[in-house]
C-alpha cells in the first residue's frame, strides 16, 4: 500500500480565506489522484525558506499569491513567456529539480471569457479598472489575443503608467493609462469593462466609483473578484442591462491550467466550478 500523497501548496499572506484548495482537492478526487492542496501562510521574509522547503520536500508544484507573485521571480530557474512579460508568477512547477514559473491568471481570465461569456477579445476595446498583478496579467493576455485598445484606469496613475511602460514593448494593442476621476465615466466605445481592483473583495462590500449611467447594454462587464461571486458592481452592471461575468470563472480556469501543468491531465473544470458554487452558494 502506498500511503504517500503528493502535496501542492499555495503560499501567501493573508491566505486563510483563499478558496483554491476547495476546487483543487475536488479535481484531485475526480481524477483519482492521491494529491493534497494546502494553504501556507508565509511573510515576505520567509520566502527563501519556503523555496528551500519546496525543493527539500520534493513538491511537484505550488501557487504563489499576494505578496509573493513578483518576489518569487528571483528564486526561479526558468519563466514561461507570458510570466516573463507580465513580470509575475502565480504557479510554479518543479521539473528535474528546476523551478519553472508560470502565470495562469491572465490565461484563466481568457478561458473564462470564452467558456462562460462566449466573448472574443479580437479587435475589442477594453477598459480595465486597476493596475495591480491581476490587471497586468489580463492586459497582457488580452493584447496577445488581439484586443485593439486597452485603457488602464487606476487610482494611482503612476502605477498604470508603469504597467504600460513595462508591457508595451512586447505587445501590439494601443495601450493607455488614465487617472480615476470621481464617479468615473466609462468610454461608450468600451466592449469589455473589467474590475481588476480589490474593491468589493470579501469582507469589503464597496464597489468601484464608476458612473453606472455610462454602462451600456452592449458592454460585457467582468469582475475578477471571486468572493463574493456576485459583487455589488456586477449587480449594478446587470441592472444597467450589461452582460456580466463573475470572478469564479477566472479562478477555476487559472486553477485548471495549473492542474494541467502539475499533473499532465486535463482538469475537470465542471467539477471544480461546482465545488466553488457549493462553497459560495451562488453562480
Ligand atoms: P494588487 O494589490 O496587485 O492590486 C490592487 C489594485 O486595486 C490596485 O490597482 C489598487 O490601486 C486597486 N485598489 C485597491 N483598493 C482601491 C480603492 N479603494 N480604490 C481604488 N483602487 C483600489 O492586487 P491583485 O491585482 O493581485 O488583485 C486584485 C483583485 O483581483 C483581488 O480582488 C483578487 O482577489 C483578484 N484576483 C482574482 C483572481 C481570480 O482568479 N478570479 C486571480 C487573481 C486576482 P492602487 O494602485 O491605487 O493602490
Amino acid at each position: 500500500m502506498n500511503y504517500k500523497h503528493e502535496l501542492v501548496i499555495a503560499v501567501g499572506q493573508p491566505i486563510s480565506e483563499n478558496p483554491t484548495g476547495i476546487m483543487m482537492e475536488a479535481a484531485f478526487r475526480a481524477k483519482d489522484l492521491k494529491w493534497r492542496y494546502q494553504l501556507i501562510d508565509a511573510a515576505p521574509d520567509k520566502l527563501p525558506d519556503v523555496i528551500n522547503g519546496i525543493k527539500a520536500m520534493g513538491l511537484i508544484g505550488a501557487n504563489f499569491t499576494i505578496p509573493h507573485k513578483q518576489a518569487v521571480l528571483k528564486h526561479l530557474d526558468e519563466l514561461a513567456l507570458s510570466a516573463k512579460i507580465i513580470g509575475a508568477v502565480n504557479t510554479i512547477s518543479i521539473e528535474g529539480g528546476r523551478l519553472i514559473g508560470h502565470n495562469t491568471d491572465g490565461q484563466g481570465f481568457m478561458r473564462a471569457l470564452e467558456y462562460f461569456a462566449k466573448a472574443k477579445p479580437q479587435d475589442s476595446i477594453v477598459t480595465i479598472l486597476g493596475a495591480g498583478g491581476a490587471a497586468r496579467a489580463i492586459a497582457v493576455e488580452l493584447s496577445l489575443a488581439g484586443a485593439k485598445s486597452i485603457t488602464i484606469v487606476n487610482r494611482t496613475l503612476s502605477k498604470a503608467e508603469q504597467l504600460i511602460e513595462d508591457i508595451a514593448p512586447h505587445l501590439k494593442s494601443s495601450l493607455s493609462a488614465a487617472s480615476w476621476d470621481s464617479t468615473h465615466k466609462i468610454p461608450n466605445s468600451t466592449d469589455i469593462l473589467i474590475n481588476a481592483t480589490s474593491i468589493g473583495l470579501y469582507p469589503d462590500s464597496a464597489m468601484p466609483d464608476v458612473d453606472m449611467d455610462t454602462i451600456l447594454p452592449d458592454m460585457l462587464v467582468v469582475d475578477v473578484i471571486p468572493n463574493p461571486p456576485e459583487t455589488k458592481f456586477l449587480k449594478m452592471a446587470e441592472a444597467a442591462g450589461a452582460n456580466t461575468l463573475n470572478g469564479l470563472g477566472m479562478l477555476v480556469h487559472q486553477g485548471a491550467i495549473a492542474f494541467k501543468i502539475w499533473t499532465g491531465k486535463d482538469a475537470p473544470v465542471d467539477v471544480m466550478y461546482k465545488a466553488l458554487i457549493d462553497e459560495f452558494g451562488a453562480g
